[in-house]
């Protein structure tokens, strides 16, 4: 064969070879896709049916085969959140470090991965970590800055470094005033209950100030108000403190009651909060309320009273609290088999009373017998609150 004939032959040989390699790429690339939207609708039904770990599975699967061939910063982001999603924190951190190191990435998408990154180390327990790099997206000037905000918002949280939650919450006010203003309250709180175990009282006080500021219907802060104005002999301000309560959030008032028949009784007049406590019993009634005033009418007119009062609310508004309440009132006129009897019962009502929680979260229904103003279960400020009915308040 002439030298050009071979030189064709060679030439048709790579054409071909060529030519059947991207028939064969194609062929691979169409199969990817393909698998690929198999796997998304797959992930999507598990997601449809309430089964997020089998959707997360399903799209970490989906992701990987695409991500071999074509890999695009999205399906890189995505992977890196579905590992963190699925708890792999060491994997999410890897390609999202990854991804960083890509010189590609514009100035935007940068930003992006370093916000991932921080939700990684938070999620990992990395809070100083997170820290430093949420401070640096924070000084971005566009929006993805309110995002590096809010992880800030929970590292400052989780560290109980108030001050400065209190200053992030004030940046994020633009986005959810409500929300970031019942926030920063809290905070002032949590900085005043700090200055109140010091005895730091000027500091406290100015605390509670501004928490009131922040939200003129904290309770919380007109608890506190109250509890530092009676260890300072202030009961004047302490009744006007605790009093404020019933329009604040009514559901609270239970909680002031044993401060506030204190308070009084320091100030010697019982008919000063007796008004307030009857109003309170007729808008709002709670045990608590109710035994306050029974206590009183005790004190001014005797048990024969004080226990018809308790029956006539019990037959209103049953609750395991006030029959002790009546128990133990009856408890003190009697001697004897009687006496012991009654005690036995007094003694069954109190241990079915210890066995019940006393609050619980209006978010997650998280319930206890202490009462914490973040929930611990689902971290909401403010929404555990005193239980009602028969055997709450
Ligand atoms: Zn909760």
């Amino acid at each position: 064969m002439p030298e050009w004939g071979l030189l064709l032959l060679l030439f048709a040989a790579i054409a071909i070879g060529y030519a059947l390699g991207r028939i064969d790429r194609e062929r691979k690339r169409r199969k990817k896709a393909e698998n690929l939207s198999q796997e998304y609708f797959v992930g999507l039904n598990y997601l449809l049916n309430d089964q997020p770990d089998e959707a997360i599975e399903t799209f970490i699967r989906a992701l990987d085969i695409t991500s071999e061939s074509a890999e695009t910063f999205e399906t890189r982001i995505t992977l890196g959140r579905l590992y963190g999603r699925r708890g792999e924190i060491e994997r999410a951190i890897q390609v999202h470090q990854g991804l960083l190191a890509k010189p590609s990435l514009s100035y935007q998408q940068s930003l992006r991965v370093q916000l991932e990154l921080a939700r990684d180390y938070l999620s990992a327990g990395l809070l100083d970590r997170a820290e430093a790099l949420l401070r640096d997206i924070a000084k971005a000037e566009n929006s993805i800055r309110y995002d590096a905000l809010k992880l800030l918002l929970d590292v400052y949280q989780q560290e109980k470094e108030w001050q400065r939650a209190i200053d992030v919450a004030r940046q994020l006010l633009s986005r959810d005033e409500g929300y970031y203003r019942n926030r920063m309250t809290h905070f002032f709180c949590e900085l005043a209950e700090l200055s109140l175990q010091r005895r730091e009282y000027h500091d406290a006080r100015e605390r509670l100030q501004q928490a009131l500021q922040a939200d003129r219907n904290s309770v919380r802060a007109s608890l506190l108000m109250g509890a530092m104005e009676y260890e300072q002999a202030n009961y004047r301000a302490a009744n006007k403190a605790l009093q404020r309560i019933a329009q604040q959030d009514p559901e609270f008032v239970s909680e002031s009651v044993p401060l506030l028949v204190k308070v009084d009784r320091k100030l010697g007049r019982f008919q000063s909060i007796s008004g307030y406590l009857n109003r309170c019993l007729k808008e709002h009634p709670s045990t608590a309320v109710m035994l306050a005033i029974a206590e009183g009418i005790h004190r001014s007119s005797g048990s024969n009273r004080a226990s018809r009062f308790i029956v006539n609310q019990l037959v209103r508004r049953p609750s395991l609290k006030g029959l002790y309440g009546l128990i133990d009132l009856h408890l003190e006129q009697l001697e004897g088999s009687s006496r012991e009897n009654l005690g036995l019962l007094a003694n069954l009502v109190s241990r079915v009373i210890d066995s019940k929680p006393v609050y619980r979260c209006g978010q997650c229904g998280f319930s206890g017998k202490e009462l914490h103003w973040q929930c611990p279960s689902c971290k909401e400020w403010g929404a555990v609150k005193p239980i009602r009915g028969i055997e709450g308040q």
